[in-house]
Formats: C-alpha cells, sequence, structure tokens
C-alpha cells in the first residue's frame, strides 16, 4: 500500500489509543454478530444515571440552558464540588480552586497540559490507570513506572519509589482506591509520598474517582491528611461518572491551589471552552441531591465482589488481592502462561490470555499489559450475578481446557 500523503505529528505515533475502550468495541462488534459474548470489560457501573439528575439534565434543555457557560463550569456547581469536599472530607476549597472539565479524564489533560513538558518525570505506579502515561507523554513529559507488588496488596513501598525518583521527578499520580486493581494505599505509604513531596517539591495528583466505591467502613487514609503543608501541591481529581452513574454525561472537576486551576482555565478556554452546560446542571443535580445512591450501588457490589473472588480463588493457580474499592479485580493468571490450547496455540502473555478468553469463551476481559502488569487480566464486576455466574463457569473451563 503507498504511503498516505499527510503525515501525523511526531506525538500521536507514540501513544497508543484506550487498550480498555479497544476490547469493548470488540466484543460488541462480537456480539453484533450474535455472539453469546459476557462482557467483563467495561470500565463504567451497569446503572442508569439516577431519574433526579436526568430530569434537571432535562429541565436545563427546556429552560434554554444551552448556551456558553464560564470557562471552569458554572459557579452553582464549584460552590457544590467545595461543598461536597467540606461535608464529606473536611476539606476547605474556595469555587476558583475548582475546574469542572469535560470528564474525569480530560481534567487529568488538562493538569499534565499546565504542569508538566519536556524533562520532565512523572511518578506513576503501576498497575496504572491506562490513560495515566500517555495523558503525561501528551504534555511532552516523561512517565516513570514504579512497581508495585501483588504480595503486599500493590500498596506503595517507600523505598522502591526512592529508587525511581530523580532530580527531574516533577510529580506523581495516585489512584486509591485503585482502577485495575481495587486497592487503597495506606497510610504508611502516603506518609512517605509527602515527606518527599514536601521535601522535593512534587505535585501530588490524587485521583479519587472511586472513593464513594469503598468496601468496609474505615475511612481511606488521604494524602491531604499527611501535612496541611500538602494542599499547596496537591491536585484531587474526581466527578461524578462512577459516583452517579454519568459516564457519557462527561463531567469532572479538579480542586486544587488557585493559580495551578487558572492554569487549567487557560488550557482549557483554548480547548474545549467550557463541558456542556447541561450536563453541568444535571452534575448540580446530583452533587446538591440526596447522597445515597453511590451508597446503593456500593451496597450492590457487595455480594457480586464476593461472589467473583470466591469463584477465582477457587481455580487452581489463580491468585486474587481483595479489592478494597471500586468494582474491579484483579486476578493473576500467570501460571496459565505457557501452557497450550486445544487448537496448540501457546499463552504466553496477558494479551494472548485476554484473546484466548475472548475467541474460546466468550469473556471479554482486558489484559494486564494495558496496566502495565503483564500477570494480571482485569474483570469488572459492573455486570449482573447471572453474568458473573455463567462468567466464571466459562473461565474456570476455559483455564481447564490449557495443557
Ligand atoms: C473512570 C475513571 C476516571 C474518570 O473517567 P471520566 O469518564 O473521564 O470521568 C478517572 N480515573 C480513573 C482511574 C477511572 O477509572
Amino acid at each position: 500500500m503507498d504511503a498516505p500523503i499527510i503525515e501525523l505529528a511526531a506525538r500521536v505515533k507514540e501513544i497508543k489509543a484506550s487498550p480498555t475502550l479497544a476490547v469493548d468495541a470488540k466484543a460488541k462488534a462480537l456480539k453484533a454478530e450474535g455472539a453469546d459474548v459476557l462482557n467483563f470489560s467495561v470500565g463504567e457501573p451497569d446503572f442508569d444515571t439516577p431519574p433526579h439528575v436526568c430530569e434537571a439534565g432535562k429541565a436545563a434543555i427546556d429552560e434554554g440552558f444551552t448556551r456558553y457557560t464560564p470557562v471552569p463550569g458554572i459557579l452553582p456547581l464549584r460552590e457544590a464540588v467545595c461543598h461536597r469536599l467540606a461535608t464529606d472530607h473536611g476539606w476547605r476549597y474556595q469555587p476558583d480552586q475548582i475546574q469542572v472539565s469535560c470528564g474525569g479524564k480530560h481534567g487529568l489533560y488538562n493538569m499534565a497540559q499546565a504542569l508538566f513538558g519536556p524533562g520532565d518525570e512523572v511518578l506513576i505506579p503501576a498497575p496504572y490507570w491506562v490513560s495515566y502515561p500517555p495523558i503525561v507523554q501528551l504534555a511532552g513529559a516523561t512517565p516513570v513506572i514504579v512497581p508495585l507488588d501483588e504480595a503486599s496488596d500493590f500498596d506503595l513501598d517507600p523505598a522502591v519509589l526512592q529508587q525511581y525518583a530523580t532530580p527531574r521527578t516533577r510529580g506523581i499520580i495516585l489512584n486509591s482506591p485503585s482502577n485495575p486493581t481495587g486497592s487503597v494505599l495506606s497510610a504508611r505509604a502516603l506518609e512517605a509520598i509527602g515527606k518527599m513531596a514536601l521535601e522535593n517539591s512534587w505535585v501530588v495528583i490524587s485521583d479519587d474517582i472511586y472513593d464513594t466505591i469503598v468496601y468496609g467502613d474505615d475511612k481511606l487514609p488521604h494524602i491531604l491528611e499527611v501535612d496541611p503543608r500538602l494542599s499547596e501541591q496537591t491536585l484531587i481529581l474526581n466527578g461524578v461518572s462512577k459516583s452517579f452513574a454519568m459516564t457519557g454525561w462527561r463531567i469532572g472537576y479538579t480542586a486544587g491551589p488557585k493559580h495551578i486551576i487558572a492554569a487549567m482555565n487557560k488550557i482549557q478556554s483554548q480547548s474545549t471552552s467550557n463541558p456542556s452546560s447541561v450536563a453541568q446542571k444535571a452534575a448540580l443535580a446530583a452533587l446538591n441531591g440526596p447522597q445515597d445512591f453511590p451508597r446503593q450501588m456500593r451496597d450492590a457490589f457487595v455480594p457480586r465482589l464476593n461472589f467473583i473472588m470466591e469463584a477465582l480463588t477457587a481455580i487452581e493457580g489463580v491468585t486474587c488481592v481483595r479489592p478494597r474499592g471500586s468494582f474491579y479485580v484483579f486476578p493473576n493468571l500467570s501460571a496459565y502462561f505457557g501452557r497450550q490450547s486445544q487448537d496448540g496455540r501457546v499463552i504466553g502473555d496477558s494479551v494472548a490470555l485476554a484473546d484466548y478468553l475472548l475467541e474460546e469463551a466468550l469473556l471479554a476481559t482486558v489484559p494486564g499489559a494495558a496496566f502495565g502488569a503483564d500477570q494480571f487480566v482485569r474483570f469488572s464486576f459492573a455486570t449482573s450475578m447471572g453474568v458473573l455466574e455463567e462468567g466464571m463457569k466459562r473461565l474456570a473451563d476455559a483455564l481447564a481446557g490449557l495443557r
């Protein structure tokens, strides 16, 4: 084939499209052909957006709230974010310290553009959320991957972190509870991170998107509780995508130091201008309304979590850290690497295994390689109990079929 006439920019060749969305597309295509695919790859709740939130969106349209809004988001929504941060966590923010963006992912993108550039290194513990490294790369900076250990429940070991820090380190991205592991960072790890951040003027990005989906009653330790001075160098990322089942509305928000939010607003003003006016009104209803929806959703996930944990760990050779939050499990399936399928294919890594599971058992999962951890495969349990039961049967059979 001839090379196309129009060349692409170098930066786009360096990054990959989101692998989680790619698996989802492949599974949906198989399903459209009539295959009975069970989808464990989806990164969103299987709940509908609550009715009062949808009504607020519809009312916004009917009232003609359909024009540009202020770049950082409408003031009532930024006030509602401040209210939630104060009520739920005791953190004090002013509306000029809040940016509303087109989803949490976009908030992260704005941060990276505002903070990082060529020569900068950003620490990213792995397993990581798929979008962290490319978002850092798109800013021209270098992601530095810090490996976490399954044996310590994917907590961060301060001594390991120390090995990856250099004078070029500008910041670190934390995600607790984590996608894909569901693990949380311990107070000890956060203390060490906070100390290093203070000593070396790092920015700490705390992706708290799963903070309403937590199992057990203990309050999660948080970087802002380590030392009050850290609020000057911490960015809190959150949004309504997961907590209110609003992934399609595209509303996320960032809380942080005023000058960083101002810089992010400059970036946003020259790219998306503002998040959707209608979606902002819906998010306002979510944040100011009753907060029982996230809790109900969490409660509904508990029996599914218990079931999938039991089913996975009953399979020979499989280990799985019990998630403390989120709706993912991240079993280690590497005991099956090196084995062969009936048709003679050797399963060499997580990508080959996920492909085998999709083709052989019609199970859509996401290979751990996408999260920088090749021994694992991610399963979302934001799906019905019936799908979980059938899916775990198929998984056990498919793995047993490897020789
Ligand atoms: C889903 C998710 C987000 C935010 O997603 P948006 O849909 O862009 O709001 C951020 N971080 C992690 C780890 C996620 O899983």
